[in-house]
């Protein structure tokens, strides 16, 4: 079910579980500011989920939010994680669902590294 984006941040989602070492995942690369893990139910040979450790539900509120350092290291990230999951050699796409009519299931900002298959016009 989508959620809506404008809503106060809900510390019981499963990305800020994630984050304080509740619930178990398969990381791929933990920065001071950010994480990135296997995606539990993969649409690609590659998918990857890379989040900000912070509390930020969309784009509008992070980049409204946070720090230079933490966008700087997010962005980052997501470059680092098509490296390391050697996404970059062939190509990759980037996803970052939004809200209600972005079709947003988990709130907490998320941007899906999908890759390992040529990718067709639309995934997610
Ligand atoms: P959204 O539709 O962009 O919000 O995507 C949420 C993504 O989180 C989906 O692709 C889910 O498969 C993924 N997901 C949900 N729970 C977990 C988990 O515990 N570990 C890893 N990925 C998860």
């Amino acid at each position: 079910m989508p959620i809506d984006a404008k809503a106060p941040y809900d510390p019981a989602n499963i990305f800020a579980r994630i984050i304080r070492g509740e619930l178990p995942n398969r990381t791929v690369l933990e920065t001071e500011h950010s994480l990135a893990f296997h995606d539990i139910n993969p649409l690609a040979p590659i998918h990857v989920l890379v989040i900000p450790k912070g509390n930020y539900v969309s784009w509008d509120d992070f980049t409204e939010k946070a720090s230079e350092a933490e966008i700087t290291d997010f962005v980052r990230a997501v470059g680092q994680v098509a490296r390391m999951t050697g996404a970059d050699a062939q190509g990759y796409r980037l996803l970052s669902n939004v809200g209600k009519r972005g079709g947003q299931e988990v709130p907490h900002l998320h941007v899906h590294v999908f890759g390992g298959q040529p990718l067709g016009p639309m995934l997610a």
